[in-house]
């Protein structure tokens, strides 16, 4: 083994954070510590009275729905270089409760009709996508083309076709594209990047990787829509372990073979899979397994090299990140990733950078997916050239 102490995160950090293998450029938000106001009890009507100045961008959310309210909106109670300024919604009593919740003017609140209007709006610098998936298109081409750039929620779209559309519309419009990864600012998901990319424990052979839960009753949820949702676990969840594996490693797979689980639930599970495994051939020969399903509970990233072994479980969630490699645990901080990512999104607008969760990253895993789901249903091995 090369290092000597592969749990913490050494000075190196930055440094390596910076050279990593995708290629780009202006990421030193990356790895500052917590914001200040993380843990204290904030008042969001006090905190939005911080507002648009040189160093701080406004971001509109466009759907108000779970990750929004939950997550989103209070991370942006915690961002230093960006700040809840708008809002778009096809539902008004929403809009009086987030107007009132967190000071939005009026002028700033807008429905999916008149949203193509923000482009006279100079509050809002980013738009923020969280909507269904196969809506992500339509609305980021939309915020392009009203001169915004644009974060866009996972999977980026439900289609090559679309996912291109997005990138082409915001290159069109020079405007920048990121996609919501939030685990790229994550420092337990940094680490296994650092970990497989150094190859501190040497060449990885094997990453096995799941995420899983069990979905509600719900028949009509749009994660259960296969024209809303583009396809279920593996769209929702599965891009996480496709992800994982391929940061973790820094390549890109060769090949893929997949098969649908079996369905116990079919009256759920009729537009959608209910779960799909899938394996992932490397250039340097390692291989992935990766499942992932929404009648299970699975949430693991884990990588087997020649002189050791090192794993996240849970790997996928907002907090509570756990690792371990075959030295002992990792002992890194919880951060708030997504206050992390529409920071580092900020910067790279004020600092004309491409983003480290790039449109292109976006497309690339999209055609990952759907040649997942190809090698599922035809049973081949798919060649990929990506
Ligand atoms: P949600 O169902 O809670 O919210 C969806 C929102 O879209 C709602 O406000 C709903 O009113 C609105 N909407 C507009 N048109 C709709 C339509 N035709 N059908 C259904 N809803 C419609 O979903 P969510 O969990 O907030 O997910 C939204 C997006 O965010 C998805 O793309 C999802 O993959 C992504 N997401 C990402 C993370 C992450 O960790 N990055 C976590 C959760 C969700």
């Amino acid at each position: 083994m090369s290092k000597k102490n592969p749990n913490n995160v050494g000075s190196s950090r930055r440094d390596f954070i910076r050279n990593l293998a995708f290629g780009i450029g202006g990421v030193s938000a990356l790895y500052y510590g917590l914001p200040e106001a993380i843990g204290r009890n904030i008042d969001t009507r006090l905190s939005s009275i911080a507002k648009k100045s040189k160093d701080k961008l406004g971001i509109a959310l466009v759907g108000l729905g779970s990750y929004s309210t939950h997550q989103l909106a209070p991370a942006l109670q915690q961002t230093k270089n960006c700040y809840l300024a708008g809002i778009v919604t096809g539902t008004p009593s929403k809009a009086e409760k987030w107007k009132e919740q967190y000071s939005i003017p009026d002028k700033n609140i807008y429905s999916y009709e008149n949203f193509d209007t923000i482009k006279n709006n100079p509050d809002i610098d980013i738009v923020y996508v969280v909507l269904p998936n196969s809506m992500h298109a339509e609305y980021t081409i939309r915020a392009a083309e009203a001169g915004k750039h644009v974060i866009c929620e996972k999977p980026m779209a439900t289609t090559v076709e679309d996912a291109e559309k997005m990138v082409e519309a915001c290159k069109k419009a020079n405007r920048l594209l990121a996609v919501g990864y939030r685990l790229h600012y994550d420092p337990h998901n940094q680490h296994m990047m650092k970990l497989g990319q150094e190859q501190t424990f040497g060449k990885i052979k094997t990453l096995e990787a799941a995420h899983s839960f069990v979905i509600g009753n719900n028949r009509n949820a749009w994660r259960l829509d296969g024209e809303l949702a583009g396809g279920g676990p593996l769209m929702d969840l599965g891009v996480y372990c496709t992800q994982g594996v391929l940061y973790t490693l820094g390549e890109t797979p060769t090949a893929i073979t997949a098969q649908f689980g079996e369905v116990t639930k079919p009256n759920l599970f009729d537009s959608v899979e209910q779960s799909i495994s899938w394996q992932m051939e490397f250039p340097g020969k390692a291989i992935a397994k990766c499942t992932t399903s929404y009648a299970d509970n699975g949430n693991i990233l884990r990588a087997e090299a020649e002189n050791g072994w090192f794993e996240l479980s849970p790997a996928y969630a907002y907090g509570g990140i756990k690792g371990k490699t075959s030295e002992g645990p990792m002992n890194l901080p919880q951060v708030n990733q997504q206050a992390l990512q529409m920071d580092d999104f900020a910067q790279c607008v004020m600092k004309k950078q491409k983003s480290i969760v790039s449109g292109e990253m976006g497309l690339r895993d999209v055609k990952l997916l759907i040649a997942t789901y190809e090698a599922a249903r035809t049973g081949e091995k798919i060649k990929l050239k990506l």
